[in-house]
């Protein structure tokens, strides 16, 4: 049992990127709504608070000072924060964003502290402007307690990584049942290698961004064919913690009610059963069985479009929506792939993409249906 399973005394870690808000911007978090889900959380014994610098627009850090760290002892909880690398062009903006993220968490030191989204690129930048010597300087001087780094990539880039840097306490990875085998996000891929390096996993986005917490048809009701009391969500949950290499799963939780179904079959954790993994395999066959777009996400239609439509981005929304139905969920989902970026709409049908697609997919013809299901409803 690596130092890290013996510190961590649930296995549920709070994710501060989608906190409650007062009027549907991203910036005014709810004090009230966070405090009464953090005092829930910590009165039944979970301890692990996960927030970076971008999340709610800068404001998740900022908010998880006032509510936690002014609220309770330091002793009560563990606080993990993020560097963003992305915006470090030199070695002092390091030390420059670190200072800026104790004051903003009002802490003197991060239990936990991650280089953020590490991915191919970014960890040659971090290795070139001395990130990985920055993160352990802060912990020889008592700032952080523990490394680790976020990652969005392949199986292989990240054996490269722990390979490199054996100082690298733990690593954070994308894990869920529905990408276990995914060639895309190649979850078990990367929980294989972290396992072979001997280095503990901490999981994010379990729900694959609230998607696996609806279910319609088949897989709805084989799931509640086995408890029909039990939130979808919870399997999900329950499948990453189950893992023997996962000593936390983060759930990023908006509301107390969702706090108080993840903290209830959290609090006495008990891993899935044969019947319930089972259960779940199914549940993935059946989800594959549906119609979906089968897009590879090769992207060699994305650069020579006019009108700078992220078609496969577009692709897996619209699968979402054939897969867990249409939900308040996949609509956000589908704002996030057209933000800065041209909607399915704004397709004049030139063909470009067509001609570049292995798949031979009748990719304006598939935009117009995304249309019709997304922007319409929403008047985009
Ligand atoms: S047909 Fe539409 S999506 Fe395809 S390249 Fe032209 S504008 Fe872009
Ligand atoms: S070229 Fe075809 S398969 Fe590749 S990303 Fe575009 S739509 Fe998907």
């Amino acid at each position: 049992m690596s130092e890290l399973t013996k510190e961590m005394p649930k296995k549920l870690g709070f994710g501060c990127m989608r906190l409650p808000v007062t009027d549907g911007s991203t910036e005014n978090i709810n004090d009230a709504a966070f405090c009464e889900m953090i005092d829930s959380y910590i009165e039944q014994g979970f301890k692990y608070f996960d927030t970076a610098y971008p999340y709610h627009n800068g404001r998740s850090e900022e908010a998880v000072g006032r509510c936690l760290v002014q609220r309770y002892a330091r002793d009560r909880f563990f606080l993990a924060s993020k560097m963003p690398v992305w915006l470090v062009k030199e070695y002092a903006d390091y030390g420059k964003y670190f200072e800026e993220q104790l004051k903003k968490c009002q802490v003197e030191y991060f239990d936990f502290y991650l280089l953020h989204a590490m991915n191919k690129d970014r960890v040659k930048e971090a290795e070139n402007l001395g990130g990985f010597q920055f993160v352990q300087s802060m912990k020889a001087e008592g700032k952080i307690r523990h490394i680790g780094f976020s990652f969005h990539d392949k199986a292989d880039v990240l054996d490269e990584i722990l390979t490199n840097h054996p100082e690298m306490e733990f690593v954070q990875l994308q894990i869920n049942y529905y990408d276990w085998e995914s060639e895309n996000v190649q979850s078990r891929k990367c929980y294989e290698v972290a396992e072979k390096h001997g280095v503990p996993v901490i999981v994010m986005e379990p729900v694959k961004g609230g998607t696996l917490a609806n279910m319609v048809g088949e897989p709805a009701r084989i799931l509640s064919a086995l408890d029909e009391n039990a939130s979808y969500a919870s399997y999900a949950v329950r499948y990453a913690a189950s893992l023997p290499n996962v000593i936390l799963v983060l759930s990023g939780m908006s509301d107390l009610k969702q706090l108080q179904d993840n903290t209830a079959y959290m609090k006495d954790f008990q891993p899935l059963t044969d019947k319930e993994q089972q259960a779940i395999g199914k549940v993935v066959e059946e989800l594959e069985k549906l119609p979906t777009i089968p897009c590879t996400n090769c992207r060699y239609c994305v650069e020579g479009c006019p009108k700078k439509i992220r078609i496969p981005d577009i692709f897996g929304v619209y699968n979402m929506g054939v897969q867990f139905g249409v939900t308040d969920v996949t609509r956000g989902s589908y704002r996030c792939q057209i933000d800065g970026s041209g909607k399915a709409g704004d397709c004049i049908k030139c063909g470009k993409c067509e001609a570049q697609c292995p798949q031979h997919l009748e990719i304006r013809k598939l935009l117009e249906e995304a249309a019709d299901i997304y922007e319409k409803e929403m008047h985009l």
